[in-house]
């Protein structure tokens, strides 16, 4: 009996990380047989993001510590509660190969006799009204300019969403007090996918091939929990 392949999926954190060192992919997001050190700054990060999820999906007050980014909190839901303005937290966004609104869990999609789910997105924020959108990822890191992910973001909330025509990707960067932005249409997203598809080529042949040779770089002396690799604790690269 052939053993199961799972189907080829992705997210944008799997694709950088590949991209990173593949090695280190498949032992931390794929294999799973080393565990990554859950150190301060993510323990943080979720907890801040937990924060944020009950304030505007519950209402609950920001405790101590987090009360700063009530302004954020503001700005982003701004109209919550009118009529026609829908503000929805922690979406969970799948769509499949034909870029088709699906499931986020593989046996649900196949359950619904959905395409199976083939890249998934997290928006934290969610803003509908009407035919436009507002798509918001807390960062609690520090500010780096990459408006892919936010692209890939704007294009499932198009395939959720058939109503939206244009979609506001905003990354609030909590640390630095700032935002970074961008506008896309609809009618963006065949050259936003056009201009992608080398990097997801790559990661999908390394996935039907089992090609996940490793990558030395600034990762490996102090950032990579991957002890059996000849690089481990090396910074000669
Ligand atoms: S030690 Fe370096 S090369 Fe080896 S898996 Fe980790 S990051 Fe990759």
């Amino acid at each position: 009996m052939n053993a199961y392949v799972k189907p080829f999926a992705w997210s944008y954190s799997r694709l950088k990380n590949y991209e990173s060192c593949p090695k280190r992919h498949w032992h931390v997001d794929i294999n799973k047989d080393v565990k990554e050190e859950q150190g301060e700054a993510l323990l943080w990060g979720n907890e801040v993001h937990k924060r944020l999820a009950d304030r505007i999906g519950k209402g609950t007050p920001l405790a101590a510590g987090t009360e700063k980014f009530e302004k954020w909190v503001q700005k982003v839901s701004a109209g919550q509660g009118n009529p026609g303005v829908q503000v929805l937290v922690e979406q969970q966004l799948a769509i499949d190969a034909n870029f088709a609104p699906t499931a986020w869990f593989e046996s649900e999609a196949r359950r619904a006799g959905k395409g199976l789910p083939w890249y998934r997105g997290i928006g934290d924020v969610l803003k509908i009204v009407g035919p436009v959108a507002l798509i918001v990822d807390w960062k609690t890191g520090k500010v780096l300019e990459d408006s892919q992910q936010l692209a890939l973001m704007a294009s499932c909330v198009f395939a959720h969403y058939p109503e939206v025509l244009k979609v506001r990707s905003l990354f609030v960067w909590l640390k630095d007090d700032c935002e970074t932005k961008e506008d896309y249409h609809r009618n963006d997203m065949p050259a936003m996918w056009k201009h992608l598809w080398p990097r997801i080529e790559a990661l999908k042949h390394a996935h039907e091939n089992t090609l996940y040779p490793p990558k030395a770089g600034a990762l490996c002396r102090r950032y990579c929990p991957v002890a059996a690799c000849p690089h481990y604790g090396s910074s000669n690269w």
